[in-house]
């Protein structure tokens, strides 16, 4: 009697450690992040190419790391306080140093929300002007009404701690990090690119999408066209970009094909007198539906598009 009293009682004691188990499992996402290395001591973990979603918990953007001597240097936090909390648990396996700087590429919250965590290991956090200023205390992100509140965790809205106001040069560890903004409207109005001379490696952030496509919503499609030809003149051995797994020297070539073909189709039709309300389905550009979202964003690129350049033209006259 007495044994199958203890019996009963380990049971009852492993459903519940199994549940306590489950209910924190609920709490923290597990983002499976493996680290791919690009460059020496450059290792970046590369997003799927979709919207962000409660099945992918936000983990659709690229978060690179570079390790120095003396520390980390983060480019783009990722999606969630969780998520740059098990970024960082791998990118200890490889050197077990403090997070020294992030370095935000834009104020999509995708590509920053991570921050909290890292401040909280004392990292300091660098953005430009516009990036900062769109990073609202408080503000209830597309990130949080997406993945909901169990999701989102411990994630939180933290300042900024250095502005970038055109370009500013870090050196850690015997490694330099040259931070410039290209453009002032590109993908946004406040994008940073971040250039590694001694390894000849790009860190773009959305100036630059591989295998889904991009969205002109907050920029320009004339200022990405120019922030591409910026890209190229660093003649970089791997440019990375915020979306998509293309790394090398002619990673821009795809996109750039993009953003040019909207650009001539869209000034063409307008050359022939067709209306805004056509216009979608005129520029259609089919080659580039093997582009992930392209259901979901190229009309509205190509609204964008028009706009812009129905304004330029209008300056012209
Ligand atoms: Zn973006």
């Amino acid at each position: 009697m007495n044994r199958s009293i203890i019996k009963l009682g380990c049971i009852a004691t492993m459903l519940f450690l199994s549940t306590a188990i489950k209910a924190e499992d609920k709490s923290s996402f597990d983002y499976h992040l493996k680290a791919k290395k690009v460059s020496e001591n450059v290792y970046c973990f590369f997003g799927t190419l979709e919207s962000i979603s409660k099945e992918n918990g936000g983990n659709m953007v690229n978060s690179c790391y570079v390790k120095t001597k003396k520390g980390f240097v983060v480019i783009d936090s990722g999606a969630t306080f969780s998520y740059a909390k098990q970024a960082y648990a791998e990118m200890k396996k490889i050197a077990n140093l403090p997070v020294k700087y992030v370095i935000n590429t834009h104020d999509h919250d995708d590509h920053w929300l991570g921050n909290s965590f890292y401040k909280s290991k004392g990292a300091i956090l660098i953005a430009s002007k516009t990036c900062e200023e769109n990073m609202v205390l408080g503000m209830k992100t597309r990130m949080e009404k997406v993945l909901g509140k169990v999701l989102f965790g411990q994630t939180k809205t933290v300042k900024i701690d250095k502005i970038v106001d055109d370009n500013l040069t870090l050196n850690l560890g015997e490694e330099k990090f040259e931070i410039a903004q290209p453009i002032s409207v590109a993908h946004t109005k406040g994008d940073l690119i971040i250039y590694l001379p001694s390894k000849k490696v790009l860190f773009v952030g959305d100036l630059l999408f591989n295998g889904r496509l991009t969205s002109l919503r907050d920029g320009s499609i004339l200022g990405s066209l120019e922030a591409l030809d910026v890209i190229d003149s660093y003649h970089a051995k791997n440019i990375i970009g915020g979306h998509g797994y293309e790394t090398d020297e002619n990673a821009t070539a795809e996109f750039r094909q993009y953003l040019l073909e909207i650009k001539k189709q869209v000034l063409k039709a307008q050359d022939e007198d067709v209306g805004m309300e056509k216009i979608t389905d005129k520029v259609k550009m089919p080659y580039f539906k093997k582009n992930k979202l392209y259901d979901e964003l190229h009309n509205r690129n190509v609204l964008d598009a028009y706009k812009e350049l129905e304004m330029m033209e209008d300056d012209e006259e």
